[in-house]
């Protein structure tokens, strides 16, 4: 199934084209990086995608839907992490979870066991009545995903969630959402600067300056650029 198409999309901010014709798709299931140094318009994609921005040209479907027709249903089968942090830090993790699961129309008991279903999942159950504040970095994090995951969606898209967190952390939140992607069939869309991070990744996209310069399965990547390791083929493929 096509979780996400899109197709020639352009975006500007007055004289700075942030997307020069933009062409992805993403599928069920998959794990896709979206590799790009800052200011490549990896934030302004995520918010064409999460239908926050109207692009000035091209065609953006989710489950073969469009924001301007059916915004509440991609709305409702969709999880965003956002790159900046978003939770209430004086709340604690249930009383966040469930402000989140609210909006979706979860309530009750539903909703209780949804919160400590996420809560056992991402290592959380411990703390679900502490206030966010007090948790290190990894866990905060952990606590927006679990919110963005809520109302159970087919897609998540991650804006450098591994902002702020250090290596083993960046590691361990890797390998947690790879296997969600994998068991729970949810497709994600993670953007990064960092190499290290997309891997694993089923498919990478580069993004530089607006354009996807290159686009493929890692070893594809590698084996295209005639490099040794994504690193590599990171430099010689986006100059
Ligand atoms: P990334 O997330 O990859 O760092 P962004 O999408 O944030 O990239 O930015 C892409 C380009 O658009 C950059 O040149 C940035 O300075 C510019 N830009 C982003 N947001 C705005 C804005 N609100 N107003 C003006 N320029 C912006
Ligand atoms: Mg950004």
């Amino acid at each position: 199934m096509s979780v996400l198409a899109m197709k020639g999309v352009e975006k500007s901010y007055g004289a700075v084209k942030a997307l020069d014709g933009v062409d992805l798709s993403l599928e069920e299931s998959r794990f896709v990086g979206l590799l790009g140094p800052n200011g490549a318009g990896k934030s302004t994609l995520f918010q064409i995608i999460a239908g926050l921005f109207v692009p000035d040209a091209g065609e953006v479907s989710l489950f073969g839907l469009t924001h301007r027709e059916d915004g509440p249903e991609i709305r409702r089968r969709m999880g965003v992490v956002f790159q900046a942090r978003s939770v209430d830090l004086d709340m604690s993790i249930r009383a966040n979870l469930r402000f989140h699961g609210r909006l979706f129309g979860l309530r009750g008991r539903a909703l209780n066991a949804r919160i400590d279903a996420l809560a056992e999942q991402f290592g959380l159950a411990e703390l679900v009545s502490r206030p966010v504040r007090t948790l290190s970095g990894g866990q905060q994090r952990k606590v927006e995903i679990a919110r963005a995951l809520i109302n159970d969606p087919d897609l998540i898209i991650m804006d450098e969630p591994s902002a702020g967190l250090d290596t083993p952390s960046r590691r361990a939140l890797v390998a947690d959402i790879r296997k969600l992607a994998r068991e729970q069939k949810v497709a994600v869309l993670w953007a990064t600067h960092l190499v290290d991070e997309v891997e694993e990744a089923d498919d990478v996209v580069m993004l530089v300056k607006g354009r996807v310069v290159a686009q493929g399965t890692p070893e594809a990547l590698i084996a295209q650029s005639g490099a040794d390791d994504l690193t590599d083929a990171y430099s010689s493929l986006t100059g």
